[in-house]
């Protein structure tokens, strides 16, 4: 049975979808204004694996991820860069797409924009108008907070705490100094649409609401994003869907602790900012990965050059059992000895670590177990039947690469980086190909590889390849 630690109950509740077999899923997405950092990445690892892992149980999921593609630092961005804001949300859109692809992220089912639901948006503005918790000041709309008797629930901020703790901008217009913008009046310079209430644009907590509701329904199971996001956005995007639907608007809420660099709170003026893209120019996607799944999502998580270098030194011990049993099976090196070997003990490990509110650290030891155990048997000299090789590959493949994607699948041995990476560049450049409706290029570069026994396989997702 699968508990998860709910900020809003503030306990570990046991998980009960809405849908019996289905999980509906939102975790908030990056703001397109620059490239992402190593502290963004591990909360979209962290729900990668979340996710991961309710396939990996057998539900069906939905999984969305929006796009904040209009905000003030894109329009910041655009002006420093002389160029139009949309400009910048493309750029960074599609560097955003890459970078997750490169650590192994899963693509959500649905990327929603900003942009693409103003009206859905509006709509939602327009609701709590009616409701009466939401006023229009001369263009702007706000959300007065006073209005919504839960505000506050997923915090635990008070109003009064808010007002005493907090300093913050008095703005004249607004009627409480706390009511937030759903809608912010045009300003010269900046993008806008038409709403009823004038030309502008949405706030950023609206957009969230809005996209979640459209996505996956007025109530849905569950929301994650990283700890920083619980105030305001967080208790905001609750206070705006409960506020218009009436309705509980997530079940549960995941939140992913902060990550330190060297003790330090990651920060440019420090100079130990990085973003992703700079590290994994240093590190590989199954390192990262493993390093984050060795702490569990919601603590705090230190980041060192000496902590990454241990953990690539370690998981090189599953990537060798893997590669071992592989090669094992490909080779034909097999037998008929079928050794006493408790699979299933592990299955059941490893599944009790995940079902206690994805106790990652935990799982990754399961495997690290039962690695130290396989090893001990595959050396021992004897010849093994192919099913027992494959049982053991396939608990591999179902957790260390099915919901963690710590090991690589690819192992031609040497040089294997490179092939793969000039593989992925031909696949690229094939899917270029399509999109310009080149076909023949397409195929050529199929069939070629092909020739050297390198099988694309096309699915709706990606494309992926097989050696012969
Ligand atoms: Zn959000």
């Amino acid at each position: 049975m699968l508990r998860i630690y709910n900020t809003l109950t503030r306990s570990k509740d046991e998980f009960k979808p809405i849908t019996p077999g289905e999980v509906t899923m939102y975790t908030c997405g990056p703001t397109v204004y620059d490239y992402f950092h190593i502290g963004n990445a591990r909360s979209f690892i962290m729900s990668d694996m979340i996710r991961r892992y309710l396939l990996y149980s057998g539900y069906k999921v939905k999984y969305v991820m929006n796009i904040t593609d209009i905000d003030d630092k894109i329009i910041k961005r655009a002006n420093e860069e002389g160029i139009d804001a949309r400009q910048v949300a493309e750029n960074y859109t599609r560097a955003f797409l890459e970078d997750i692809e490169k650590i192994k992220i899963k693509k959500a089912d649905v990327y929603p924009k900003a942009t693409d639901h103003i009206h859905d948006i509006i709509s939602m503005i327009a609701r709590l108008i009616d409701n009466g918790i939401a006023y229009n000041a001369d263009g702007d709309v706000f959300y007065e907070i006073s209005k919504f008797n839960g505000y506050g629930k997923l915090s635990g901020k008070n109003t009064e705490d808010l007002e005493a703790g907090a300093r913050v901008e008095v703005n004249e217009i607004k009627n409480n100094p706390f009511d937030f913008a759903l809608w912010k009046k045009h300003k010269e310079g900046e993008p806008y649409w038409e709403s009823p209430w004038g030309n502008g644009r949405p706030g950023w907590h609206i957009e969230c609401s809005a996209m979640g509701c459209k996505h996956l329904g007025e109530t849905f199971d569950i929301h994650s994003g990283g700890t920083d996001l619980i105030f305001p956005h967080h208790e905001n995007e609750i206070a705006q869907s409960e506020g218009a639907t009436g309705k509980q608007f997530v079940n549960y809420w995941i939140h992913f602790g902060f990550l330190n660099i060297d003790n330090e709170k990651m920060s440019k003026s420090l100079g130990n900012f990085f973003t992703l893209r700079d590290f994994i120019k240093k590190y590989d996607a199954e390192t990262l990965r493993y390093f984050y799944a060795q702490t569990h999502y919601a603590s705090p998580l230190n980041f060192t050059d000496e902590a990454l270098s241990a953990s690539a030194k370690g998981l090189e011990r599953i990537q060798n059992l893997y590669d071992k049993l592989n090669e094992m099976i490909s080779s034909g090196d097999t037998g008929t000895e079928e050794p006493a070997f408790d699979l299933a003990g592990y299955y059941t490990s490893f599944n009790e670590s995940m079902d206690d509110d994805f106790n990652t650290p935990k799982a990754v030891a399961v495997i690290f177990d039962f690695a130290k155990d396989a090893n001990r048997i595959i050396h021992s000299g004897a010849k093994f039947t192919r099913g027992f090789l494959e049982s053991l590959k396939e608990f591999m493949d179902k957790t260390a690469v099915g919901v963690f994607e710590i090991i690589k699948v690819h192992d031609a041995g040497a040089g294997r980086d490179l092939a793969d990476d000039l593989i992925g560049i031909l696949i690229k450049v094939r899917q270029e190909a399509k999109i310009s409706k080149n076909y023949a290029l397409a195929d050529l570069i199929r069939n070629e590889l092909n020739a050297l026994g390198v099988i694309l396989q096309d699915s709706k997702e990606k494309t992926t390849y097989k050696i012969h």
